[in-house]
């Protein structure tokens, strides 16, 4: 008789939700972790919260255990080299200081309406298991059904403008209603942040519009900073768990899983141990799970052959710097959100070298500097900043890495004239390096491309989007799923749910 009926593998955001809701329902999980500790992306990848589910927030208790937030609104500084910024507050650029025309408010606010309420249509699919397309009208196609009904409701002109926003891309549509470049750039940064697309790519509003509708704390597209940083939802994540009574083991990396008689048996460790159950859950990347941790040999040739090509390009470079004094971006005020992205033509340009393994000249910057809310016992200031866009297949690794950092360092100078003589440390990861060190295929945000093509039913490939995997016992529960990344937790939900409804 196996001791535990459910391994998880990974404890990231995902990992560790699946493994509180089984455990809620009376399932005995032990939760596998490569790492030292817990929490996945949360310690040291992500460094601002779009989407943590509300279900994973309030079921599991966050805020009792201590989850409390330094800010829930982040407000955006969209920052000019000649010191001119736009001051963005509130969920989705809501108010705008700074100097912009009065058609400009006007748009934007128009646009962000549009944004948001489609967005809103959108949220409850973050919350269910994509439709099963073939086997007609099961209940998620109902589900998806009202979903479509509640976008028709919105009028013939909304519902036609939806669409309109979901088959554009973000340049056309910023180039057609706003003519302020820091704006649009902003705005473009924000629509392609994560992803392997720049502003004039295909269909590149619609991840846009999946973040938007996550939430912080009950508001829509508001940006939060957790006090201690994201590596505290983390934390409070492994709290619920133990408190469950799941059994979480660090520094345990699974090498293989088990498959006897066609169905899954456990996993092995690297070293050799085996742990038995009768069903695994996997939180790492589909791409992953199928073709080094199940194998080939298990899988029928076309699965094997869908997991391959399920597109997995990371876009984004991660820097972290330690810094003497506090930097002054001319006068932003350092507890925003900074993104450098000059307009949505340079987004663009930053993306047009990474296509072909080269390094931009001037890549998009969004900068945090947490130790302005919160000081560091050193005294030393950390800025943490995500930039786009970083090539993943560069023909040389190290003279990337070299070229990015010096690009992103060059691009910091120019908007903190001064800042290079504070910097006491630098640490830049390429997507090369996160795929190293978190096990994020490409270094890709969403485990996974979260592209048209690859999304919903689609997500992470046809016949195994609804979490459950190709052989009997094992599921599948990462951001490689349904409805993507985020230290959100909402894969890992979904999949607990359809395991439950499976019983
Ligand atoms: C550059 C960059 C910046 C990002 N910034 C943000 C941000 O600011 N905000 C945000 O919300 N999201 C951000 N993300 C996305 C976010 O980090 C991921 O989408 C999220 O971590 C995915 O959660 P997960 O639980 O599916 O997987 P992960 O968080 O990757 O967790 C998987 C876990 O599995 C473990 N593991 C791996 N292999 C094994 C193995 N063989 N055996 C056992 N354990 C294993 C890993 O150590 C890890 O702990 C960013 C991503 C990137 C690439």
């Amino acid at each position: 008789m196996p001791s535990f009926d459910t391994i998880i593998i990974g404890a990231g955001p995902n990992g560790l939700a699946a493994a509180y809701r089984l455990a809620t329902k009376g399932a005995k999980v032990l939760l596998l972790e490569a790492g030292a500790i817990a929490g996945g992306g949360a310690n040291g990848l992500a460094h601002l919260s779009y989407n943590l589910d509300p279900r994973v927030l309030s079921e599991m208790g966050l805020p009792k255990l201590g989850l409390a937030w330094a800010d829930s609104e982040l407000a955006t500084t969209a920052l000019s080299p000649d010191g001119k910024h736009l001051r963005l507050e509130g969920a989705l650029a809501e108010r705008i200081s700074g100097e912009v025309s009065a058609a400009d408010r006007k748009a934007w606010a128009a646009l962000r309406g549009r944004l948001l309420r489609f967005a809103k249509v959108l949220s409850p699919l973050n919350q269910m298991t994509p439709p099963r397309i073939a086997k007609g009208a099961d209940t998620p196609l109902f589900k998806l059904g009202m979903i479509g009904l509640k976008a028709r409701i919105m009028g013939a002109k909304n519902f036609r403008e939806l669409g309109r926003i979901l088959l554009t891309n973000v340049f056309d549509l910023l180039e057609d209603e706003i003519s302020d470049p820091r704006l649009k750039g902003a705005l473009a940064f924000d629509a392609v942040l994560g992803g392997w697309a720049g502003p004039r790519s295909p269909n590149s509003v619609l991840p846009w519009l999946v973040r938007l509708s996550g939430q912080t704390l009950g508001v829509q597209g508001a940006i939060g900073l957790p006090k201690g940083g994201m590596a505290a939802i983390g934390a409070v994540m492994v709290k619920a768990v133990a408190d469950k009574g799941v059994e979480l083991r660090c520094n345990a990396r699974v090498a293989r899983i088990l498959v006897e008689g066609e169905k899954v048996a456990g996993v092995m460790l690297e070293g050799g141990e085996d742990l038995r159950a009768d069903r695994v859950v996997s939180s790492l990347a589909p791409k992953t799970t199928l073709l080094s941790l199940v194998g080939a040999r298990h899988l029928d040739a076309g699965m094997t052959t869908r997991a391959r090509h399920q597109k997995s390009r990371g876009g984004a470079a991660r820097l972290s710097l330690v810094l003497k004094a506090l930097p002054d971006f001319m006068g932003a005020n350092p507890k925003d959100r900074l993104v450098i992205a000059g307009s949505d033509r340079d987004v663009e340009l930053a993306f047009n070298p990474v296509k072909y393994g080269r390094v931009p000249e001037r890549p998009a910057l969004e900068i945090v500097i947490p130790t302005a809310h919160e000081p560091a016992k050193d005294g030393m200031h950390r800025v943490s900043i995500v930039a786009q866009f970083a090539p993943h297949a560069p023909a040389d690794r190290e003279a990337a890495r070299k070229a990015m950092l010096a690009a992103c360092l060059s691009q910091l100078e120019t908007h903190a004239p001064g800042i290079g003589k504070l910097v006491t440390s630098a640490e830049i990861l390429m997507p090369y390096d996160i795929e190293d060190q978190f096990g994020l295929p490409g270094g890709n945000w969403h485990a996974g491309e979260l592209s048209v093509e690859q999304m919903l039913f689609l997500r992470p490939m046809p016949g195994i989007a609804q979490y459950k995997g190709p052989v009997p016992g094992l599921w599948l529960a990462s951001a490689g799923c349904h409805p993507g990344g985020g230290i959100s937790g909402s894969a890992g939900w979904n999949a607990a749910l359809a395991m439950e409804a499976a019983e």
